[in-house]
């Protein structure tokens, strides 16, 4: 899986400096300066499109109202996808978020209106402590600046103590996910009063790497509609062959 060499890109990255790390979707040769992965790997990763689209709207409108639904890739077990939002999520590769964000932002943008904002699904702060960063907040930055858009980070919040949801079955990841997440401030930043319809008129776009069985969507995306926001969902992959 090993692409062409380039000494002199080598000897370039090691006088200024830059760290020369291999392709985060296939451990090979880095990438082309600039870019997060590969051109072995772009040609691989399968794209979403409008049929895919409409197919995962229907996965979540029986269980949420919204306007859109889109993934960047289908993400099997083993593939190239897989393994780019894995560096992301637990692999340390933090500049790989704003560069797939302005990925998703292009994406999309030939499907569906633009929103009025983003807002990344949020993560606790431990694990933000822990991970130095929310990957879900720097895909949704990436995005927010491809389209000069603003993003709503402190809208919701996710409790310390909660189970991860990988390892639950469905029914039981819909329970947790009821108790993790919580109202948290509205968009000019106070704290958010019980049924407030602050979000009224406002269509936004929550942000997330994986949708996996959609629990964490839904229950996000629910507390957003509930104060009066228009929803469409973007995620960086959508997992197959998961329950
Ligand atoms: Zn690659």
């Amino acid at each position: 899986m090993l692409g062409p060499f380039y000494p002199q890109r080598r000897l370039v990255d090691f006088v200024l400096g830059a760290s020369v790390q291999p392709c985060p979707g296939c451990g090979g040769e880095p990438p082309e300066r600039g870019r997060p992965y590969c051109l072995g790997c772009s040609l691989e990763l399968r794209g979403m499109d409008r049929v895919d689209a409409l197919g995962l709207e229907r996965e979540l409108a029986w269980r949420l109202p919204v306007a859109s639904v889109h993934a960047l890739w289908w993400a099997e077990a083993g593939s190239r996808a897989e393994a780019l939002y894995k560096a992301l999520k637990f692999g340390g590769r933090r500049t790989l978020g704003p560069a797939l964000g302005r990925a998703m932002a292009r994406h999309r943008e030939r499907m569906a209106p633009l929103p009025d904002g983003l807002v990344p699904v949020p993560t606790t702060i431990g694990r933000t402590w822990s991970r130095g960063y929310n990957q879900a907040r720097l895909l949704a930055e990436g995005m927010a600046t491809h389209w000069s858009l603003p993003v709503y980070p402190h809208l919701l919040q996710r409790l310390e103590g909660g189970l991860n949801l990988a390892r639950l079955g469905k029914a039981q990841r819909m329970e947790q996910a009821k108790r993790d997440f919580i109202q948290a401030n509205t968009v000019a930043g106070r704290p958010y009063r019980s049924e407030e319809r602050d979000l009224l008129g406002l269509h936004l776009l929550l942000v997330d790497d994986v949708m996996t069985s959609g629990a964490t969507l839904e229950q996000c995306g629910d507390l957003l509609v509930r104060r009066g926001a228009q929803l469409s969902v973007m995620v960086l992959a959508r997992r197959r062959n998961q329950i």
